[in-house]
């Protein structure tokens, strides 16, 4: 072989297939030295050498192929970038922040490509009036008929539906739809062409803005018209407006012939937030969400690239719908911890629709109520232009809070979860007809099972965690999802005295049933919301008024508007402080302060009831003030002293493996090794809080800078040491800023 020669790892089409298996091809002389991984090169493709772009993925100074049979790159591409450059810029850009290889960044960046069958554009039209409706929902709801039932709520709420959101959004059969249909509830409208939006129909809804909108609004523009679109955050406490600033934006956006991203949790992502936007934009908008299969996500990604559509809306891996003119990108609650991908590479939506608002000029426009202290740092230090929403649009204050001391409470007698002042004023909301939400934050019963004689729990035999109550017999693992049965007798040492500390939904679901006999309840958590569509069902039912009272996790506190409750119970607001986790007072805060904007968002005043242990804390005295800027000053000083993003960076290293002694080993070996290389602020290694998981024990070693750059080249110390590691079973994953403390 030849001294001195290298080869490129092509590929020639940036999709799925072809990425598990690229091309090789040598590198000529004169491109010696510029070609690199990233770059956009010509190659010859096939028998007939047709001239093909490719994309360079790896160099090596090697090939598996006959070198003789290799062909030579061309040349570089010249030239501006198309959609699928970009992404192939993006991918790269995930790559060098986030670790990973680039074929996984691609996978990550660029949908999977799938055969997209010629689509007829379908559309549900509601026939019934929403009495009629109401009704069939109801006999569906008795019947069982959960599919079903969910299609009507749909329409009730909208009297047009794309049969898109139907099999993506609302996951309904095709026999539902036929079923619904043959009943006379609606009908089908179909067309071979997306119907543009009119003019009248987009007045149809148009509220005028407020001043506050007004500015934002105007600034905004101003800075896209005058090419100098950049950054924004948007702190609007809730049911300030912000939506319909997107909305506003978007338009302005779309009508220059510019195409819109609006990211949202996916938790978040409620027919209501669809349907105003699908009132205002129609079949140009279109949804983007994770129940999807790849065909679907694909088609979605086609009608874009085609410009059938100029909106997409979806969690954060609607940030790569390849549009070809992107101009503006929303990202509402982007405090929320599922913009950061749970995957290799981990990267942050926020990060990565920066970037990709600096790669297409497009504005980036990010709204919370209770902004990240990433994002409000940034903005403080004038990164990000702030803006700031005081007030409720609808021109009602926000809720009272009362702050009440579980502490007292007790001593004075009271050992029921809900304090008198609670109790008093459910009794009275109750009776005046309002809504009542009561937020646990915790699932199932929270309850571990103990032996009230040897003090044993009974764990997991997989993962280093207790196992949980669910009901009266089963005990479930949420690490891993192992099911048993509940030992009638301790495992341990006999005794028939096993018992569950209970303080879940499920309990104070009971609890209330018995205190309110005859009053419709609903309950919302991960258990009562793991089947298609049951998530939008209850909290559809709880905005028709179907029940009274609805009680739940974190997730009542997103999303919806409910104008008839006045009263929010938080029932134990400090669960979250005990988190062994830096972003523990952040995330309390931000749930606190969520759960309380939820009360009085109608015409209706709100009261807003925090039942806590803590009562002196920060989180929670600022929640209840609904003072952000007083918590960011706190929170951000705690950040500061104690080495915490915003004020520094922070590369977690997880080790995996079977073999405990090995794992630690590996670890202790790692953490020399990155120490040899020059000083450095490194905390551990030492076992995850919770060590084991599914048989696999987790060591976790931190590594603390200011400089990305830096952690960037441990990173790729750590990469090498483990590339010339015989590493069995075990594996390693790099997170970057993690949102939870390992
Ligand atoms: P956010 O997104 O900040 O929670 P929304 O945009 O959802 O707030 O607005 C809250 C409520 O106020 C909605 O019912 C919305 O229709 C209404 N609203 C928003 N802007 C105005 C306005 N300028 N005038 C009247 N009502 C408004
Ligand atoms: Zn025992
Ligand atoms: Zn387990």
């Amino acid at each position: 072989m030849e001294t001195g020669v290298k080869y490129a790892d092509v590929c020639i089409d940036v999709s799925i297939e072809k990425l598990d298996k690229p091309f090789s091809y040598r590198i000529p002389e004169r491109l010696s030295g510029i070609i690199c991984v990233g770059s956009r090169v010509r190659i010859p493709f096939g028998a007939g050498n047709t001239e093909k772009k490719g994309y360079v993925i790896a160099i090596k100074d090697d090939t598996d192929y006959d070198p003789d049979k290799v062909k030579e790159i061309l040349g570089l591409v010249e030239g501006s970038m198309g959609a699928e450059d970009r992404s192939f810029e993006m991918a790269a850009f995930i790559k060098d922040t986030y670790g990973g290889t680039l074929s996984q960044a691609l996978k990550a960046v660029i949908p999977a490509k799938a055969k997209a069958k010629p689509v007829e554009i379908k559309t549900l039209v509601r026939k019934m009036d929403r009495d009629e409706l109401l009704a069939l929902a109801a006999e569906a709801a008795r019947k069982n008929q959960r599919a079903k039932e969910n299609l009507l709520r749909a329409l009730i709420e909208n009297d047009r539906i794309p049969s898109s959101w139907i099999s993506g959004k609302l996951r309904v059969s095709g026999a539902t739809v036929t079923g619904l249909i043959k009943s006379g509830a609606a009908y089908y409208e179909t067309s071979s062409e997306y119907r543009k939006p009119t003019v009248s129909e987009m007045e149809k809804k148009n509220v005028s803005l407020n001043g506050e909108q007004a500015v934002i609004v105007s600034a905004i523009e101003k800075d896209i018209e005058e090419g100098k679109a950049g950054n924004y955050l948007i702190h609007g406490v809730t049911g300030s407006g912000k939506t319909e600033v997107y909305i506003r934006l978007a338009e302005k956006c779309v009508l220059s012939g510019k195409q819109v991203i609006f990211l949202i949790p996916e938790i978040a992502l409620t027919y209501q937030t669809l349907a105003r936007f699908y009132s205002k934009f129609g079949d140009r908008v279109s949804v983007l969400n994770s129940s999807m299969s790849a065909g679907e996500k694909y088609d979605q990604c086609e009608r874009a690239r085609n410009r059938d559509i100029d909106i997409i809306i979806g969690p954060r891996s609607a940030l790569f719908t390849p549009f070809p003119n992107l101009g503006l990108i929303i990202m509402d609650e982007e405090h929320e911890s599922s913009y950061k991908s749970e995957s290799t590479p981990k990267y942050h939506a926020r990060e990565v629709a920066k970037k990709l608002c600096e790669l297409s000029g497009a504005a980036f426009v990010m709204g919370s109520a209770t902004p990240s202290m990433e994002s409000y740092s940034a903005a403080v230090s004038g990164k990000f232009t702030l803006f700031t929403m005081k007030e409720r649009a609808t021109g009602f204050g926000l809720p009272q809070t009362e702050i009440i001391d579980l502490r007292k409470e007790l001593s004075g007698g009271n050992r029921s979860m809900f304090s008198r002042s609670l109790k008093a004023h459910m009794d009275e909301t109750l009776a005046r007809g309002e809504q009542i939400m009561l937020f646990l934050n915790r699932r199932g019963f929270s309850g571990q099972v103990s032996c009230r004689e040897c003090g044993k729990v009974i764990m997991c035999p997989h993962c280093e965690v207790p196992m949980a109550l669910h009901g009266n017999s089963k005990l479930v693992c949420h690490y891993c999802g192992e099911i048993t049965g509940k030992p009638s007798n301790c495992p341990s040492c006999g005794s028939p005295y096993l018992a569950a500390i209970k303080a879940g939904t499920e309990q104070v679901e009971e609890r209330i049933v018995k205190m309110y006999p005859g009053v419709k309840v609903l309950r919302m958590d991960k258990d009562t919301t793991s089947a298609k569509g049951s998530y939008d069902r209850i909290l559809s039912s709880f905005a028709n008024g179907e029940a009274q009272i609805l009680i739940g996790t974190q997730m009542i506190v997103k999303g919806h508007d409910f104008p008839n409750v006045t009263l929010v119970g938080i029932l134990a607001a400090d669960l979250s402080l005990g988190v062994p986790d830096y972003r523990a007072s952040e995330r309390t805060f931000q749930l606190l302060a969520q759960a309380c904007g939820r009360a009085g968002r109608g015409d209706k005043p709100g009261l807003s009831i925090i039942q806590t242990y803590q009562p002196e804390h920060y989180a929670v005295k600022c929640a209840a003030a609904q003072d952000y800027e007083a918590f960011y000053e706190e929170e951000s000083a705690y950040r500061e002293a104690a080495g915490y993003p915003p004020a520094t960076h922070m590369l977690c290293i997880q080790l995996f493996g079977p073999d405990q002694k090995k794992t630690a080993l590996l670890a202790e070996e790692l953490s020399d090794v990155i120490k040899s290389k020059g000083p450095v602020r490194i905390l551990g290694p030492a076992p995850a809080n919770i060590m084991k998981v599914k048989d696999y024990f987790r060591y976790v070693l931190y590594v603390k800078n200011a400089d990305l750059k830096r952690l960037s080249d441990i990173r790729g110390v750590s990469e090498d040491f483990f590339k010339d590691k015989d590493m069995g079973q075990m594996f390693v994953q790099f997170d970057l800023d993690p949102m939870n403390q390992i």
